[in-house]
């Protein structure tokens, strides 16, 4: 079955996020269209691609060099397919290469393997993008084409669902005591990866048996958030994450007239939605407009438009014949590093530039506390400030 064609389960791997924070959510999602998007599109045709490459590397035998070749003729012919894809799949393909050697006899590998999850789910079951197991240890890989944010696998709900469901399907032939969960997010240069025991997973298991009870018969109370509104199909209309929103941007207190550092902090947490749902709640009334229905007090109207050249090289040349020089009419611009680096493949960008490359630090930017990164500070360290008064 292709990757576009899958059944999506209603309380699904990937939105497990959502479901087990608020559980009425997936019943509340039913009511409207499951769209997708260009770039979800995209990942499948990455996925396909990657998928074919790590069968031919788990299964030389069945399914050899010929087979890979004309898979991926067939997904060249897709409108979305990108150079590029080939780069992004090899770095997966080259950590599922790392993994497997890493363990200290050659693993058993699966490859897009659905798993049953209808021991926690009701009607559950999930696609593991790949699974590898030797002795004790269970390693699941996730390959993610997205380059939005990072995602993490520390205690990430959809890995944790597919290792449950790995572990119920493997459980009878390895002896499995450790599980370790990674994600690969090439386009980001990221890969996190996550370890914990075997009853951590069981006991998550538990937890998702009582949520996932609940969130099929749509009950349980609405938790509004930011992590699980972001996607859900109700986060427009819902009455829930509304009312939440509105509480916290428009809530009148008899507090002090400047704020605390503590109560920043709070603010900023708690805030975190808000302008992510003003900017839902426009889209909708935009598309509500759009189709003629009236949302008081607002109306759709053309943006300003952009002009653009119907011929372009008919009318550089007629510039020309009236005395405008070629090279004013043409920007000669160098690719950017990130560009060059793909162009030329990490490979020779490290081996033939890298000592013209320096690492310039970025931006403060402001982060949550649970952040990796190492904390910094404008502040000037009793040391520093010494160096300074020896040199005056
Ligand atoms: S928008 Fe948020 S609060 Fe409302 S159903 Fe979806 S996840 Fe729950």
């Amino acid at each position: 079955m292709g990757h576009s064609e899958r059944a999506h389960a209603l309380l699904s791997a990937s939105g497990a996020h959502r479901w087990l924070v608020c559980t009425p959510s997936a019943r509340l999602e039913e009511q409207f269209p499951d769209t997708t998007s260009e770039a979800a599109a995209e990942g499948t045709l990455a996925h396909e691609l990657a998928e074919l490459k790590v069968r031919n590397f788990a299964y030389p035998a069945g399914f050899g060099k010929q087979k890979l070749a004309a898979g991926i003729r067939k997904l060249k012919k897709d409108k979305l397919w990108q150079d590029e894809m080939q780069g992004y799949t090899d770095d997966y393909l080259e950590y599922i290469k790392a993994s497997a050697l890493a363990f200290q006899s050659a693993p058993y590998i699966a490859v897009e393997k659905q798993v049953d999850l209808s021991g926690y789910i009701p009607d559950g079951f999930g696609t593991a993008d790949c699974i590898l197991i030797s002795g004790r240890i269970l390693h699941v890989i996730d390959f993610k084409y997205g380059k939005g944010v990072p995602v993490s696998a520390e205690e990430n709900p959809q890995m944790k669902l597919y290792a449950l469901g790995a572990y119920t399907a493997y459980s009878m032939l390895y002896p499995i005591e450790k599980v370790k969960l990674s994600i690969v997010q090439p386009r980001l240069d990221s890969i996190s990866e996550w370890e914990c025991s075997l009853g951590h997973i069981l006991k998550f298991g538990g937890y998702v048996k009582q949520r996932a009870s609940l969130a099929i018969k749509g009950e349980g109370p609405y938790a509004p958030g930011v992590n699980q509104c972001r996607f859900c199909r109700a986060k427009a209309v819902c009455r829930a994450r509304a009312e939440k929103n509105v509480e916290l941007a428009f809530a009148v207190t008899e507090k002090p007239a400047l704020l605390e550092n503590g109560e920043i902090g709070e603010f900023l947490q708690k805030g975190e939605d808000v302008a992510k749902w003003l900017e839902d709640l426009k889209d909708h009334a935009l598309q509500e407009s759009l189709a003629g229905r009236e949302v008081p007090g607002w109306k759709a109207v053309e943006g300003r438009g952009s002009r653009e050249w119907t011929d372009m090289d008919a009318a550089f040349a007629v510039l020309q014949q009236h005395g405008t020089p070629e090279a004013l009419l043409w920007e000669r611009k160098p690719l950017t590093l990130a560009q060059v680096e793909k162009t030329v493949g990490k490979k020779e960008f490290a081996e033939y530039v890298s000592e013209y490359v320096t690492k310039k630090p970025g931006k403060p930017a402001l982060v949550k506390a649970s952040d990796k990164r190492p904390a910094i500070t404008n502040k000037i360290t009793a040391e520093e400030a010494f160096k300074e008064e020896m040199k005056s």
